[in-house]
């Protein structure tokens, strides 16, 4: 066999065109194949089908069809969230564009440790993560993996100002990936403040933050995971401040209603963080990963600075070679700024925030069918574009059950939210082409 081709080189355009069809192509017949939101069958079925078009994984020839195979097997097999009926998580379905621009990056591969590895990424790296954190108030970013990372990274600049024993103070709605970011930081685990309104309570707040010793570090969200809720934050901010605590908001959802107009004004607190987690594969419309991280003081992030010769020399770095590794905790790391910023560029910031309004109209025309559909009970209005609903009268078990048949039978993925003491369905509606009617027909299958 000769030389395979390279993906950047002179040979690439050659090599890469047809290649694109072949995807291209794969990915439509896979998904004509697989007929609605997800594969139907459940796991086991799932699986089989794929073992059984893979095959053999690392066979001792190679196979010339495995692109086409793969990309088909893998595409027949996915839950859409491209489909209308795909609506549980906040998974949302990548602009064209980006993911585009994304191919450029698998192309180029730059790796963002090192000026000579990224020269144009790392500067468009700096112009991207100034202008975000600025849309948040605030004045600088880092790039992460998504909203985990983003809220570790937040646990550790906090125990590196604050020191070791610093306290984490966060709302019963709060990620769970900041209890985990505790424990993998070894940091005392979390003082889980209520939240029985879904939010964190600013008053219970205030008298957790008076009885537990600090440091104090006290973690807001704008936009659960759950419900979409919005904590109040002007009012948190101004208990941390009365307490001299530190103040982190992960809004990793809510985050995206910077870019509106109609939105915006409901994260009115957001600039008054330390630290803010924003998730631009939630509603930014990315493909993963696109997280950051954003900060209000610039020198907290000293505390990443990192050393290695053979990336950041003290002489290269005198010579005005830019020193990268303190951008991260990880070493080779991929561009996923590119895709971010040929979205900001091609849709403008009244681009993406018509995108944030119509999922929110969505949510809020979708919630009207609930509530005036007999057999069904709505949570409550949606604050940015989920909604929660369950059938009148429905057991948990009821519940539970009817969201694994709509999956086991490939009809719908919805989500599943415990809320008040009861378990709810939960669509997160992230996709602007899907319309109300589009999920009315399942409300039907849901309440019959
Ligand atoms: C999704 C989410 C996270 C985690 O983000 P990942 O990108 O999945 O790592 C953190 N916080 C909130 C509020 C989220 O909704």
């Amino acid at each position: 066999m000769s030389t395979p081709p390279l993906a950047s080189g002179p040979e690439a355009t050659d090599a890469l065109r047809p290649l694109l069809a072949t995807v291209l192509d794969a990915l439509d017949a896979g998904r004509t194949a697989r007929g609605g939101p997800l594969p139907a069958g459940g796991p086991g079925a799932v699986a089989a089908r794929l073992g059984a078009a893979v095959g053999d994984v690392l066979p001792e020839h190679g196979d010339p069809q495995a692109l086409p195979t793969l990309v088909r097997a893998l595409a027949e097999g996915s839950a859409d969230p491209a489909h209308p009926r795909c609506a549980a998580h906040l998974h949302c379905p990548p602009l064209a564009v980006a993911t585009a621009a994304d191919l450029a990056v698998s192309a180029l591969n730059p790796s963002l440790d090192s000026w000579d590895q990224a020269p144009a990424a790392s500067a468009l790296e700096a112009l991207v993560t100034r202008a975000l954190a600025r849309l948040a108030g605030l004045t600088d970013a880092l790039v992460t993996t998504g909203g985990t990372e983003s809220n570790q990274l937040a646990l550790l600049l906090a125990r590196e100002t604050l020191g070791p024993g610093v306290r984490l103070l966060c709302g019963a709605n709060a990620h769970h990936s900041l209890a985990r970011a505790t424990w993998l930081l070894g940091l005392p685990g979390p003082v889980v403040v209520p939240a029985p309104a879904g939010t964190l309570d600013p008053a219970a707040l205030d008298a957790a933050l008076t009885t537990v010793p600090g440091p104090h570090l006290v973690a807001a969200t704008a936009g659960t995971t759950d419900a979409g809720l919005i904590d109040p934050l002007p009012d948190i901010a101004a208990v941390c401040a009365a307490h001299g605590a530190r103040l982190h908001i992960d809004a990793a959802y809510g985050g995206g209603l910077l870019f509106s107009d109609r939105h915006r004004p409901r994260l009115a607190g957001l600039d008054a963080a330390h630290t803010v987690t924003l998730d631009l594969h939630k509603l930014g419309w990315q493909p993963v990963a696109a997280g950051l991280l954003a900060v209000r003081d610039p020198a907290d992030l000293t505390a990443l600075n990192q050393h290695a010769d053979y990336l950041n020399a003290d002489d290269d770095t005198e010579a005005g070679l830019p020193d990268l590794l303190g951008r991260s905790l990880r070493t080779t790391r991929r561009p996923d700024v590119l895709k971010i910023a040929v979205t900001l560029r091609t849709l403008g910031r009244r681009g993406l925030g018509a995108l944030v309004d119509q999922v929110c109209d969505h949510a809020h025309a979708f919630a009207a069918l609930v509530r005036d559909h007999p057999g069904l009970e709505l949570h409550a209005p949606p604050t940015i574009s989920t909604v929660l609903f369950r059938p009148t009268g429905a057991t948990d078990t009821a519940v539970a059950e009817i969201r694994r048949r709509l999956l086991t039978d490939g009809h719908a993925v919805l989500g599943r939210a415990r809320l008040d003491g009861r378990l709810w369905l939960k669509t997160t509606l992230l996709n602007p082409h899907t319309r109300p009617h589009d999920l009315a027909a399942l409300l039907t299958t849901v309440a019959s």
